[in-house]
C-alpha cells in the first residue's frame, strides 16, 4: 500500500469537481486503503481524493482518537445548523491555517466501503472534518471560508511537526501566547473555545 504524493496548492486538480462514484470496485477500495495510509502517515484528520489527484467523490476521516480511519463515499451535507470559528489548515497548504467558519452540527449521508447507505448526525471535528472534506470534491479550498479581515498566517514551528489536515490547536498569536495553550479542540469544549477566541479578539462577531 504505498503512501500517495498529496497535491498542494495552488495545483489545478485542487480546484476542479470530483465526479460521484458509481461502482464500488477493486480500484475504489485500493484507492481508499492508500489514502487511508497516506492520511495516517501525514498524521492528518481528512483527506480527499482530489488531494491525490483522484476525481472521484471520496474522502477518509478519522476525527477522533477512538475513531477508525472511515472512507465516506458519495459523502453530502443534508442539514447544518449554527455557526462556530475554528483554526483550521489543510494538507494541501503545509504549514498554514487560519480562521474559518463552519457549522456546529450537519446531518450527512454517505455510502460505506461495502456499498450500505449510512446517515449520521456529526458534531465538532467531525462535522469540520465533513465540511472541509466535502468541500474538497466540490474544488473549494478553506482559504476561500477566511474571514474577510484574517489573514494566512504561518503555523508556528511547534505546528510544523504535526501539521493536520484539520489542524484545531488554538494557536492565538503571539501577543496572547502566555495566555493560551495550544489546546486540541477535541480536547476543550465548544465554550472554552469560543471564550479563547474572544479573549484573543479574533471573534468579532459571535452569532447564536
Ligand atoms: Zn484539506
Amino acid at each position: 500500500m504505498p503512501i500517495l504524493p498529496i497535491l498542494t496548492f495552488p495545483n489545478s486538480i485542487l480546484r476542479k469537481k470530483a465526479k460521484p462514484v458509481s461502482v464500488i470496485d477493486r480500484e475504489l477500495k485500493d484507492l481508499i486503503k492508500d489514502m487511508t495510509e497516506t492520511l495516517k502517515h501525514a498524521e492528518g484528520v481528512g483527506l480527499a481524493a482530489n488531494q491525490v489527484g483522484v476525481l472521484k467523490r471520496v474522502c477518509v476521516i478519522k476525527a477522533s482518537p477512538e475513531e477508525e480511519y472511515t472512507a465516506y463515499i458519495n459523502p453530502e451535507i443534508l442539514k447544518k445548523s449554527g455557526t462556530r470559528y475554528v483554526q483550521e489548515g489543510c494538507l494541501s497548504f503545509p504549514e498554514y491555517n487560519g480562521i474559518v467558519k463552519r457549522s456546529l452540527n450537519v446531518t450527512a449521508k454517505y455510502l460505506d466501503k461495502s456499498g450500505g447507505k449510512i446517515k449520521i448526525d456529526a458534531k465538532e471535528l467531525l462535522s469540520q472534518a465533513l465540511e472541509h472534506e466535502i468541500d474538497h470534491l466540490n474544488g473549494i479550498l478553506f482559504i476561500d471560508h477566511l474571514k474577510d479581515h484574517e489573514k494566512l498566517s504561518k503555523a508556528g514551528k511547534e505546528n510544523i511537526t504535526h501539521t493536520h489536515d484539520i489542524d484545531l490547536s488554538i494557536n492565538i498569536d503571539k501577543k496572547n501566547k502566555d495566555k493560551f495553550d495550544s489546546k486540541l479542540y477535541t480536547k476543550i469544549g465548544l465554550d472554552d473555545l469560543k471564550l479563547a477566541l474572544e479573549r484573543a479578539d479574533i471573534l468579532k462577531e459571535v452569532e447564536g
